[in-house]
């Protein structure tokens, strides 16, 4: 029995296979990679109830995962967050069931813990020394953070107005930050001159192939925790798209196991901000890919992507599934923030607030009926952005009575 069954790296494009015993960013045709497991072979050696006695971290899913020897594993406790059912608001919106994933209680509070976990673990199993990276502010914490934990020197490039906390954590970790007057966008294109110049490795969103590995790991638990009966819809709020690519990519790798039913695929709705809508706009002139979103803003700063590189994979994920794009803008989010944290007694991230408002919306459309079963993904803690909160409280002095 293998601790991973990855068989190769294969391009979506142009279908070139690439070996996996090598660094490497994207195919010779720019397409991103992604990793093949030796499915078949698998299917016959492990069965969905072996899981059952695994320790509660993404690593329960080490067979489907890139990583070659346990003992390269670069763990923070990362993987098996709580899927919690939004009793109040599932009633207050007349839908059967629905759930949050709760990816704020991740290491580094957000998801990106899943994708710096399996990411570095390869890169230190590789030899990889130095990474660099432009982020919109949690990615580069949690892989400043694991890459601390890994000894591996990083660089982060991040706009000067991501979230202040998240750029403290890069500097508690001791990596070389810089900020950049501008979009993340314009972070990719300055981390890429500089890795190139420098030799260091570029660990930009799907320009290496493990990053989504990690991220696939919350459709895993997603089929997991529900007992292997998937939800109708999944809803996701979507930047770069990679946790969404993830997640689809999760439930055919389960199909091919049998572990799940083909016909049980849940329909992935890609959540954008109002005034950063790429895909969106691509999804509605039915376009198998997005164009640059100039002058994006948004209040939800991990989805204010202007144009993703892979842009075709999330739509092709969003049409295969019958799925759906929604903008929501940030008023609505915001007041989504807020009605969720006095319903359910979350503080969730202003990504995973518009997740909510677009469910709220696609039900007042009747795109989600009242018998669905659907999963939100809360991407963050809203902890990590509080200075979009106005304080409401008035001072007393301490004789006040
Ligand atoms: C990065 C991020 C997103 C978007 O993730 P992608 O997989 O790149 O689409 C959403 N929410 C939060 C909190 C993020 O940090
Ligand atoms: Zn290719």
């Amino acid at each position: 029995m293998s601790f991973s069954y990855a068989s190769s790296l294969y391009c979506p494009k142009c279908t070139a296979s690439h070996p996996l015993n090598k660094p490497i960013n994207r195919c010779t045709c720019g397409s991103p990679l992604l990793v093949q497991y030796s499915l078949k072979e698998l299917k016959s050696r492990l069965n969905r109830e072996d899981l059952k006695e695994r320790p509660p971290t993404l690593w329960r899913y080490h067979e489907l995962l890139p990583l070659q020897k346990e003992e390269n594993i670069i763990s923070l406790g990362e993987g098996m967050t709580p899927l919690l059912e939004m009793k109040k608001t599932q009633h207050e919106l007349g839908i059967s069931r629905l759930f949050m994933k709760d990816e704020g209680l991740a290491p580094t509070g957000s998801f990106k813990a899943r994708g710096a976990a399996v990411g570095i673990s390869r890169a230190k199993e590789l030899g990889i020394k130095e990474i660099a990276m432009p982020t919109n502010g949690n990615a580069g914490a949690s892989w400043s953070l694991y890459a601390a934990k890994a000894s591996i020197k990083s660089h982060i490039v991040m706009p000067a107005g991501s979230p202040p906390i998240t750029r403290r954590e890069v500097t508690i970790a001791g990596s070389d930050l810089h900020l950049v007057d501008g979009l993340i966008s314009d972070a990719g294109k300055i981390i890429a001159r500089l890795a190139e110049k420098y030799g260091w490795f570029d660990v930009s969103t799907l320009k290496e192939p493990y990053r989504i590995e990690g991220k696939k790991t919350m459709g895993f638990e997603i089929a997991e925790q529900m007992k292997w009966s998937l939800p109708d819809v999944i809803v996701y709020p979507t930047g770069g798209g990679v946790g969404l690519i993830g997640i689809y990519k999760a439930f055919r790798e389960l199909i091919e196991l049998g572990w799940i039913n083909k016909e049980d695929m849940p329909r992935l709705v890609a959540v954008q901000a109002e005034e950063c809508a790429p895909i969106v706009k691509a999804f509605e002139e039915k376009k198998r890919v997005s164009t640059f979103w100039p002058d994006s803003k948004t209040a939800a700063f991990g989805i204010n992507v202007p144009k993703a590189i892979g842009d075709f994979l999330v739509l092709e994920a969003i049409y295969r599934t019958n799925g759906m794009a929604i903008s929501v803008s940030d008023e609505r989010l915001l007041a989504e923030q807020r009605r969720i944290a006095r319903q359910e007694g979350i503080f969730v991230c202003p990504e995973g607030a518009a997740a909510f408002a677009a469910v709220r919306e696609l039900r007042n459309q009747g795109w989600i009926r009242p018998d669905h079963t659907v999963v939100c993904l809360n991407t963050g803690m809203g902890i990590k952005y509080s200075e979009i909160i106005e304080v409401e409280a008035t001072l007393l002095q301490p004789d006040d009575t």
